[in-house]
């Protein structure tokens, strides 16, 4: 008898609480149905890198099964606006970082042009409106790391043409303007105490194009020199909060708390080891991210950045990019109004964007910086020093003149 009664008990509760969370999906795909969800980063265009060396026309987006983005994904998922991530490793640094991201720039533009029903390439936020009225995903890009405009404000303009609208200040590497977050951890030397003067630059004339500064991947003083002298918002386009991972590619409160007086906007990353630290993680943990934020700074700072086809792992729940309903869904069960949802879903990013190219309109008119970042800050062995001082060798054969010296004396000693 008792066993009869346990089973009908269980059954109930299961019934309840199935058809709660039918409720809670149901109410999050209404929001989204409203209101575009804007996703900070997407690696994407590296999965075509590395998978078939960009040659997109061997490659079918419908069909491909082994990342974390496809198109069937994608309309589940009701990812309404991307950030592509134009990427390149820190390897290529002082190599050929520009000649790579050029090309991860136009293979971001080709996925738009071949599948135009899907696509639409946006340079704006007026962009990313229009393609959710079209029922399209808005394309933008970021440029994932400083090293990729081999410290030249001519190339950060030259890229803005090509239609990038974020630059994350650093990868995973120093440049010669700027330290990254593993400064903080202590595995690499600090260089720049935060930005150079020619880093100062880079974010002034960021501000003057309208580009938006993205603070993820930085070290923790960056992020606040940036937060001291941009003149616009800035986005933390994939990190998490880090009083609930101590990961260094996570925020800090004290940050969070400037970046909401400043009204820009935390993504959170959902990549394990930034969401718990550890190699396992769920969608509620990812949640946790979400409610810590919120706690201390409120829901206005809030986006999403779920780092997909970027990482190795990702939580129980969030496979891939169909599942953010899923994660609408278990915030609203966490009492999230529907505000507040709508908030983090595309309006705080479509405020710091607007912000941004309000700050550009303002300063139309103002001249753009021509002063190069100063010769011997770049002194390697791939960089010649045309248009410093009178032409003459290259930086090249100067930084191995030592060298040849030494070679030629101890040939003659010996
Ligand atoms: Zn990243």
């Amino acid at each position: 008898m008792m066993d009869w009664v346990k089973t009908v008990c269980l059954v109930l509760w299961a019934f309840t609480f199935n058809s709660e969370a039918d409720d809670f999906k149901e109410q999050a795909l209404k929001l989204m149905a409203d209101t575009p969800l804007i996703d900070g980063h997407n690696d994407l265009p590296w999965q075509m890198r590395s998978l078939f060396n960009n040659q997109l026309n061997m490659v079918d987006l419908n069909k491909l099964n082994t990342t974390h983005t496809n198109i069937p994904k994608i309309k589940e998922g009701h990812l309404s606006a991307q950030f592509w991530a134009a990427y390149v490793p820190c390897d290529t640094q002082y190599k050929d970082a520009v000649r790579q991201t050029l090309e991860q720039i136009d293979v971001i533009h080709r996925m738009c042009h071949e599948y135009p029903e899907v696509f639409k390439f946006a340079a704006s936020s007026q962009d990313i409106l229009d393609a959710f009225e079209q029922n399209k995903t808005a394309s933008l890009i970021g440029v994932e790391g400083g090293h990729s405009i081999d410290s030249s404000l001519g190339t950060l303009r030259t890229m803005y043409q090509l239609g990038v609208r974020y630059l994350t200040i650093t990868h995973s590497c120093n440049t010669p303007w700027a330290d990254n977050w593993l400064v903080d951890t202590g595995s690499e030397p600090e260089v720049h105490g935060g930005l150079s003067e020619f880093g100062k630059q880079v974010i002034w004339e960021m501000n003057r194009i309208g580009m938006l500064i993205d603070l993820s991947h930085v070290s923790e003083k960056v992020m606040n020199q940036v937060l001291d002298i941009s003149k616009a918002p800035v986005i933390f386009s994939h990190s998490s909060a880090y009083s609930i991972c101590n990961h260094k590619r996570n925020v800090p409160d004290d940050v969070l708390l400037r970046v909401k007086e400043k009204r820009g906007i935390v993504m959170v990353n959902f990549y394990n080891d930034y969401v718990t630290c550890k190699q396992a993680a769920n969608i509620s943990d990812v949640a946790d991210h979400f409610d810590h934020i919120k706690k201390v700074a409120g829901s206005s700072i809030i986006g999403f950045g779920g780092d997909y086809d970027g990482v190795t792992r990702v939580p129980e729940g969030l496979e891939d990019v169909s599942k953010y309903p899923d994660l609408v869904a278990e915030l609203l069960r966490r009492k999230w109004s529907e505000d507040e949802i709508r908030d983090a879903l595309g309006r705080n990013l479509l405020r710091v964007f607007s912000k941004v190219e309000e700050v550009r309109d303002h300063l139309n008119g103002t001249k753009p910086d021509d002063i190069p970042i100063p010769l011997k800050e770049v002194q390697n062995p791939c960089r010649t020093d045309f248009g410093y001082e009178a032409k003459s060798s290259s930086t090249c054969i100067k930084s191995f003149y030592p060298l040849v010296l030494v070679l030629s004396l101890l040939s003659k000693l010996l």
